[in-house]
């Protein structure tokens, strides 16, 4: 029986093996069964998230009573990470009700003023015990960032280097060519300047945002460079919203623990797909047993 752990040892325990861990959203109940199966089908260890809407939708007390849950049922230690919380007071709401990591995005400020931000998290966060990722550069959405521009916000090595002596983050999310949602084309990832900001940062786990759409190939080149936690989100909404979406228009039926099941195995499969991709394995994709 697990309880919640901070990210930092998983991403370390990544680091050691050449892996990642695979950073999955979640919702609701539904999407965090998926996650909690895919996870213990394959013995590994996850990190569950949530952004700040599902904070609004759920609320903390909520996701921690359902996270805690879900790591008591978990083989493998399993992790409650903030994604893309914007202010310390959020980071601290989080880290005050059992979330043991959490983000702070200052990736729009300044650099000096995202630095006095995420370092002042990682003050509060590591006196509790929680991890901390930070964002340096910015990665954007697919639907509002024009391909042409995207190249002036990747992250550059030796800010990298400055922003995690200063920051003291445990892991750092770095822009290299993904971005959120889905792709228009082909994902284009600068490869070389990942490697750079790793050869900076050689004891700071890297982050990809944006892992919804990357082709198992490139996320494995990542990996190889330093990435140890890639977040997946759209995907898993994707699949989740498709089998809701059949389930609905093939039935009448208005039990909604079996208009949910589809969407759960839906969701289940992409889940394991993402964490086999993490773990290096070489089948992509295997049909759930359950
Ligand atoms: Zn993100």
């Amino acid at each position: 029986m697990q309880k919640l752990s901070p990210s930092r040892p998983l991403l370390d325990a990544a680091a050691k093996e050449g892996k990642a861990i695979a950073a999955l959203n979640f919702y609701n109940a539904e999407t965090l069964i998926s996650h909690l199966k895919a996870a213990n089908s394959l013995n590994a260890s996850i990190i569950l998230q949530t952004t700040e809407a599902t904070i609004s939708y759920l609320g903390v007390e909520m996701i921690r009573g359902m996270a805690q849950a879900a790591a008591a049922q978990c083989e493998q230690p399993v992790a409650l990470h903030l994604d893309h919380g914007r202010s310390y007071d959020i980071a601290a709401k989080c880290i005050d009700n059992g979330y043991t990591s959490v983000m702070i995005d200052g990736s729009k400020l300044s650099f000096s003023d995202n630095c006095e931000l995420t370092r002042q998290v990682a003050e509060l966060a590591h006196a509790s015990g929680v991890s901390v990722e930070g964002e340096l550069g910015h990665v954007g959405q697919n639907s509002e960032t024009p391909a042409e521009d995207k190249t002036q916000w990747f992250t550059r090595a030796e800010d990298a280097q400055r922003f995690v002596a200063e920051t003291n983050v445990d892991a750092l999310a770095v822009a290299v060519g993904t971005a959120h949602g889905f792709y228009r084309g082909e994902v284009s990832i600068d490869f070389e300047r990942l490697r750079q900001i790793r050869d900076a940062i050689p004891s700071t786990p890297l982050v990809l945002h944006g892992g919804s759409g990357v082709s198992a190939e490139l996320l494995r080149e990542c990996i190889q460079c330093g990435v140890r936690k890639i977040n997946f989100g759209t995907e898993l909404k994707d699949a989740f919203t498709r089998a809701v979406k059949s389930s609905l228009c093939s039935s009448d039926d208005i039990d909604l623990r079996r208009t949910f099941q589809p969407a759960i195995s839906a969701v289940e499969e992409m889940s394991r797909s993402k964490i086999m991709i993490c773990s290096g394995n070489t089948v992509e994709r295997q049909t759930s047993g359950s």
